[in-house]
Order: structure tokens, then C-alpha cells, then sequence
């Protein structure tokens, strides 16, 4: 349960980074992938993997190895 304020709580929301297969930069936030959108300075905005298949418009915004920002909720469960 995420608790405003407490910067611990933010500690099992790390992302995983990975390289897929055809070289793109892929994340793994909660059992969810997410792939590289876009890059704004430090600032790494991710769109969810899922995001054709399922019409699901999950956005995690990262700086360095750590998730600054959400936005909406996955339409679908993790996997
Ligand atoms: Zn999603």
C-alpha cells in the first residue's frame, strides 16, 4: 500500500532495465514491461509494453534507476 511522503515505500517500486532483443532499452516495473518512449534530459518516460494490444496507456516516468512518476492505471493485469 503506497503511503504518501514515505520515501521508503518508493523502494519496491524499482525498475528493472533490460535490453530486448532487437536492442531496444525495456523496463520491468511490478510485473509489468514497459518500453522506452521518450528521453527528456535525465527524465526516461516509459510507455507499457501492452500499450497496442490492450489499448492501455500506463506511463512510468524514471530518473536514473529510480520511478519519479505514474500515470494511469494498466487496463490489465501484469504478464
Ligand atoms: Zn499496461
Amino acid at each position: 500500500m503506497f503511503v504518501a511522503g514515505c520515501r521508503w515505500c518508493f523502494r519496491k517500486d524499482r525498475p528493472l532495465f533490460y535490453n530486448s532483443n532487437n536492442g531496444a532499452k525495456i523496463m520491468k516495473l511490478r510485473g509489468y514491461w514497459y518500453t522506452r518512449h521518450s528521453v527528456c534530459s535525465s527524465r526516461v518516460k516509459w510507455l507499457c509494453g501492452d500499450s497496442r494490444l490492450r489499448d492501455c496507456h500506463a506511463i512510468v516516468v524514471t530518473i536514473g534507476h529510480t520511478m519519479v512518476d505514474k500515470q494511469n492505471k494498466h487496463t490489465h493485469p501484469p504478464g
